[in-house]
Formats: structure tokens, C-alpha cells, sequence
């Protein structure tokens, strides 16, 4: 009877083309694909498996996509977000935790709102003033917003209508990138920071008021404050020293949950250990939990039900922060409710979902770090040769490195082919292990090891670029094995989307929106956009008639920290949304592509032992935002591109006077002698790399001759 009157309702709405105005419910997000014409929350259902049952948009049809609109952010910067739409309105975030409602058939502004972040609380993040989008439930919408608020919005007019402060410390470095998920009637955030020196937690609110439900703390903090529950006095004999409670711990859940609503379960992915060199943060001893697991929740209570951890007694950034989705695979030749992630560490997991019992783990990625997954155990295999860098303070490159065999753009699941589409890349780093550990900073990563290290010359970086490449994985998660690769020629491309139209979905790094065949991996469609793509596309339908939703707008960690890489792709930042439909004919908003050539900077006055100097302090506190060695990809800016205006105001601006735009003020940190080591180290970069390039075109004027 139930389904005989909602199934009215629906056919009702879609044969008037009314929109139904009812709120967003579990019993809605439950029943999420009934109603495949929404995308209800953050991964489309509640298992986020980025899914759509739409399939106008076919493999017959998928050649006649064009533009149906587009919208232009204020700013162009990172866009990470997954829009949502409910009943014809379309909800997404931009740089700097900003919220847009649209109408969804016409991208007609409804409202936004800014919460306005200082815009110098950028550098108290490691990756970019991202947000990866909003969460409705009922009459409201929420953002978790970069500084570390989590607002409530009227769904109608845009107006605020809670916030609350989720930090718990002030003077730590936490921001929010992730999007919040809702599950009933309470609102769940968590933060990042882990690469500053912080501990990691997650906390739930009541959606209607905002009143705090519930916090889980994923580490142990100061033992003098005592333990919180059983479950920190459980885990904290997993830890050793003191260091690791001073230093924060990490630990942070800065992007994935999923929710099984027959099994009651919600499902956190918990970041990397802070600091991340393992004898600095622990005396190399114990697995410190929940450092890189996945972790199970009941979502009243917040109280712990189960773990599994991918990456015990992590050293090496290995997140498993990953998308997770949650689904039912014939296993065994029979149906099992499992979760799946494939977390930075390169290898696919297969978790039973309701006790967290490991299935099967197979290898996705390039990894050197370990020889394998045991199976009688699910515990890695360490590769003590090729990865343990801490025991004799003995430098090791590792596969993969920070970026990850796959990192926050999430994947997809199609229960038509069986298979998980992943944005996969090949990564590694060069890990030096500091002697000791340094004291928590406003805004200075604190790592436990040297800053990253990124080749310095053209012929430098072209190595290592045939290294750093992106592949879409079609991955078997039964088998564990691939059934078919897409090679991109750069990393860092967006998350997937698959549907019922035999389709997989995925924008590129260089500025590229791409269809592909769910089963077979043909490419099938392909138009360039105006920046580089990382966010997870989506689908929706508004009167019958399906759209298909790309945000495009670069950024993020690996473009502003190894620009020396990044710039490759030769895109701008030009942030936009673009939406495309069958027979759609808006016109294509223009494609830029980087300029080279930087203008001609002032001479170098400084000896060499400033420039030495002065590049210490460059990396140290200015390469994680304008790239490492000054090699940026001008997402943000790239300081060897400095306007002649620009090198006269240098002291100002890093002491502030650009504040408003996101440079923030380094007066309290360098003397003014420093700053002008520092100008003259980028001066000397921005002449080496004008020779270099000169010396290309030279080489290459040769060669055609
Ligand atoms: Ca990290």
C-alpha cells in the first residue's frame, strides 16, 4: 500500500513535471534508488556507490551530449565537491566552503552564501581551501566550513540558521574539506590536519539544532586528561612514548563515511599518523590505532563497533580517509554485505560489513612498501628492506608516496558489470627521517621528516613525470583483480561515476571530461573544459529529461605543493560547473592553456650561501601552498611569474597585506632579512627556469632543422 501511494507520488511528479517538495529523510536516503532522478547525498545513496540507474545517457546515445549550461564561481580556485540535487535543486560548494543553490534544468542562481573564512586560515591546511560539498536533510542544508565551523542553512533562501564551533582546539591546525553526511537526525563532521600536528575525531550534532550528540576521538590524547571511553583506553596500549599525544597523534577523518541503514552502521575512514615519521610518534612500537582504518560506529551513540586497519603503525601518509562503499557482492556464491575502499596504500579491500572481518585484499596499485596482504590475518606483509626508513634513519623511496595509489576523488560501483572504477595513479617518495621531532606550529607542517623533495630541472622533472601517471582501473572486487585500464598521461584526475547506460564518467587533470563503456573500457566521448577535474561527477533527472554534472576547477595538494609536476597539464584555474544533456547546444565556455614563458624578473643579488637559505626557508614555509623549490603550477600563484609591481611589494605582502586574498601574514615567523632570502631564491628560480625553457626551444629549433 506504502509503495503503491509513493510510487503515485512519483509518477504523478514526473508525468505533471511538478517538483516534490517533500524533505530529504532517511526513510528518503534508504530508499535512495527508487528515486533515480535525485542525487540525494554526498555518494547518491547511502552506500555511496556513485551509482545512477539513469540510462537515457547511454552508450548509444552518449555522443549527442552537449552543453545544456554552465555556472561560473566567483572564484577560481579548487572545486572538490559532489553536487547534490533534490527536486529540481541543485546544491554544490566552491573554494572556501562557499554554498550555491541552482536550478537544476537551467543553472539559474537561487541563492548562495559565503560563510567568509579568513582567507590566511588557507595556510593552516595542507591541501587547498577545498570543500567537497554539502549534505540536506529535512529543510536545511550543511556545509562544514574551512575554519572549522559546521553550519546549518534554510534550504529555500540560503539563510543561516545554526553554527557551531567542531574544533577543540583554536591554536591547532584543523580545517574541513569534507562534506557532512546525515543519519537519523544527526549530523556528522571530522577534520583534517594530521600534517600539523593534530587529533584526529569526528563529532555528530543534532541537524535540527545543532546541538553536539556525541564525539569519537580516533587516538589517544594527553593521559593526564584521562581516557574519554574504553574503546581510547583499549587503543591507547597501542601507543608508545610521549610524543604521540604532544604531537596530536593524527588520525583524522577529513573525508570518507558510508552508512548501512539495515546494519545500523556508520563507517569512517581515518587518516594518517601525526607525526608521520613512526619512531618520532610512537618509538616505532605498536600499531597506534585508529591511525589508517576503517572504523565502525554506531551512529546514535557514536560508540565503537568495530576496525580494521589497512596500514597498522602507518609511516608513510597511507590514509585510509578513501572513499568507502558499502554494498552486497556474491561471494562464495553467496550474497555478503561488505564494505570496499582502496585506500593511498595500493591495495583493494574487501571487509565483511557487519563484524569488519577481512575478505580478500588485492594489489591496485604500484607498492613497494609491502609484500602482500596475509590472508589468514588481513595484516600487511612489510617489506622492512624497501620501506622501514626509520630503524637506521636510512632515506627510502616508496611506492606509493604521499599523493597515494589512490587518493580522496571517489570511485564508483556498477552492479550491472561488478566492477569498481577507480582513479588509480602511480606515486612514490623519498622519505628522510628528521633526528627529532619540532614543536607544533601555526600554519608549518610538521612531519617528522625532511619536507618532500621535487627534481629541480626540466630534465629532472620529465623523469619523474614518466613515473607519476593516472590510470581509470575497472576493478574486479570478487577476483581482486583488473579487468581493464584507461592511462592518463598525469595524476590527480577526478572521482568516477558509472550508470545503468553501460557508462563510466571521469574528468583529467589536463582539462578533459570523459565517457567510457562500464564493460569494456572503449572510450565513447570526450570535450575539453576550462581547468583541470578532480571532483566526482554525478547525474540527475529534472522533468524526464537526464543531466550529467561535472565541477571543474584544479587544485588541491598535488597541484600547489608539486607544481613541479602539476604544471605539466598546462591548465588555469577557471572554476565552473558545467552541465550537459542529449542534444544540449549552450555554447562551450573558452579553454585556456598556460603560458610558459615567465616575465623577465630583477636581477639576483644575493651569494650563494642567501640562496641556500633562502630556499630552506621557501620549502619550509612556502612550498607546501606555491610549490615545492618554487615550481608551481599557478593554481596558486607561481612566484617565478611575479609582476615587476609584485617584486617591489614583496615584504608587504608576505607580512600581510594580501591577507584578504589568502596569502597569510609571516610577520610573526621571518624577519624581514629572511623574507629577502627568500625573494631572492624565487628570483634565481624564476632565471633558471627562463634558461631552461630557452634552452628547450633552442634544443628543439635543432632538431627540426
Ligand atoms: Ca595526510
Amino acid at each position: 500500500m506504502k509503495n503503491n501511494s509513493l510510487l503515485g507520488v512519483f509518477l504523478l511528479c514526473c508525468l505533471t513535471g511538478v517538483a516534490l517538495a517533500a524533505e530529504v529523510s532517511g526513510k528518503r536516503l534508504a530508499a535512495a534508488d527508487g528515486e533515480p532522478g535525485n542525487w540525494l547525498a554526498h555518494g547518491r545513496n547511502y552506500g555511496e556507490e556513485r551509482y545512477s540507474p539513469l540510462r537515457a545517457i547511454n552508450v548509444d546515445t552518449v555522443d549527442k551530449l552537449g552543453l545544456a549550461w554552465s555556472f561560473k564561481y566567483p572564484l577560481d580556485r579548487v572545486v572538490e565537491a559532489t553536487p547534490i540535487v533534490v527536486d529540481g535543486v541543485l546544491y554544490t560548494t566552491g573554494a572556501y566552503s562557499m554554498v550555491f543553490a541552482l536550478d537544476a534544468r537551467t543553472g539559474q542562481l537561487l541563492w548562495d552564501y559565503d560563510p567568509q573564512v579568513w582567507r590566511g586560515y588557507q595556510g593552516r591546511g595542507c591541501c587547498d581551501a577545498a570543500n567537497r560539498g554539502v549534505a540536506v536533510w529535512g529543510d536545511k542544508v550543511y556545509v562544514g566550513v574551512y575554519d572549522g565551523r559546521l553550519e546549518a542553512l534554510d534550504s529555500k533562501t540560503g539563510e543561516l540558521v545554526w553554527s557551531v564551533n567542531t574544533l577543540i582546539d583554536a591554536e591547532r591546525n584543523y580545517t574541513i574539506s569534507g562534506a557532512p553526511r546525515v543519519v537519523n537526525g544527526k549530523v556528522i563532521i571530522g577534520n583534517g590536519g594530521a600534517e600539523f600536528g593534530v587529533r584526529g575525531y569526528i563529532t555528530a550534532y543534532d541537524a535540527e539544532t545543532g546541538k553536539q550528540a556525541w564525539r569519537f576521538f580516533t587516538v589517544p590524547g594527553d593521559p593526564a586528561a584521562g581516557d574519554e571511553s574504553e574503546t581510547i583506553t583499549m587503543i591507547r596500549k597501542t601507543w608508545f612514548g610521549d610524543q604521540y599525544w604532544k604531537q596530536g597523534g593524527g588520525g583524522t577523518v577529513w573525508d570518507s563515511m558510508a552508512y548501512d541503514p539495515t546494519l545500523n552502521l556508520l563507517y569512517i575512514g581515518v587518516g594518517n599518523g601525526s607525526l608521520w615519521n613512526y619512531k618520532l610518534r610512537s618509538q616505532a612500537r605498536g600499531d597506534n590505532l585508529f591511525v589508517s582504518s576503517i572504523v565502525a560506529l554506531n551512529p546514535d551513540t557514536g560508540k565503537y563497533v568495530w576496525h580494521y586497519q589497512t596500514t597498522p603503525g602507518d609511516a608513510w601518509d597511507f590514509t585510509a580517509t578513501q572513499h568507502i562503499i558499502v554494498t552486497t557482492l556474491d561471494i562464495d556464491g553467496k550474497p555478503r554485505r561488505v564494505v570496499m575502499q582502496a585506500p593511498k596504500n595500493g591495495f583493494f579491500y574487501v571487509l565483511d560489513a557487519a563484524t569488519g572481518e577481512f575478505v580478500s585484499a588485492g594489489k591496485f596499485g604500484e607498492v613497494t612498501w609491502a609484500k602482500g596482504i596475509d590472508p589468514q590475518t588481513g595484516r600487511p606483509i612489510l617489506d622492512r628492506e624497501a620501506a622501514d626508513y626509520w630503524t637506521d634513519s636510512d632515506p627510502k623511496t616508496v611506492f606509493p608516496g604521499s599523493q597515494g595509489a589512490h587518493n580522496w576523488p571517489p570511485m564508483s560501483f556498477n552492479p550491472q558489470t561488478g566492477l569498481v572504477y577507480i582513479p588509480q595513479q602511480v606515486t612514490m617518495e623519498y622519505f628522510v627521517p628528521l633526528e627529532s621531532p619540532s614543536t607544533v606550529q601555526t600554519g608549518v607542517p610538521n612531519l617528522g621528516l625532511e619536507i618532500p623533495i621535487v627534481p629541480e630541472t626540466l630534465e629532472g622533472i620529465e623523469e619523474l613525470a614518466q613515473v607519476y601517471r593516472g590510470n581509470l582501473v575497472a576493478w574486479d572486487p570478487v577476483r581482486q583483480e583488473a579487468r581493464w585500464k584507461q592511462p592518463y598521461e598525469h595524476i590527480h584526475n577526478s572521482g568516477t561515476l558509472s550508470t545503468a547506460g553501460n557508462l563510466v564518467f571521469q574528468g583529467t587533470a589536463d582539462g578533459r571530461v570523459v565517457a567510457y563503456a562500464a564493460d569494456s573500457g572503449k572510450r565513447l566521448w570526450e570535450r575539453s573544459v576550462s581547468s583541470g577535474v578532480v571532483a566526482g561527477p554525478m547525474t540527475y533527472a529534472v522533468d524526464g529529461e537526464q543531466y550529467l554534472a561535472f565541477n571543474v576547477g584544479w587544485g588541491g595538494a598535488f597541484p600547489i605543493t608539486f607544481g613541479a609536476l602539476a604544471y605539466r597539464t598546462g591548465v588555469v584555474p577557471d572554476s565552473r560547473l558545467y552541465v550537459f544533456k542529449l542534444g544540449g547546444k549552450a555554447p562551450m565556455p573558452p579553454v585556456r592553456r598556460r603560458e610558459l614563458q615567465p616575465p623577465s624578473p630583477p636581477p639576483v643579488t644575493a651569494d650563494a650561501a642567501a640562496l641556500a637559505e633562502g630556499k630552506s626557508l621557501y620549502n619550509n614555509h612556502c612550498g607546501v601552498c606555491h610549490g615545492l623549490s618554487a615550481l608551481g603550477s599557478d593554481i596558486i600563484p607561481d612566484l617565478r611569474y611575479l609582476a615587476p609591481r609584485q617584486h617591489e611589494e614583496f615584504l608587504p605582502i608576505v607580512f600581510g597585506a594580501r591577507s584578504h586574498k589568502g596569502m597569510p601574514p609571516f610577520g610573526a615567523i621571518l624577519e624581514p632579512a629572511q623574507v629577502e632570502q627568500v625573494h631572492q631564491y624565487i628570483i634565481s628560480r624564476s632565471h633558471d627556469w627562463r634558461q631552461e625553457l630557452l634552452k628547450r626551444s633552442t634544443q628543439r629549433e635543432q632538431a627540426t632543422r
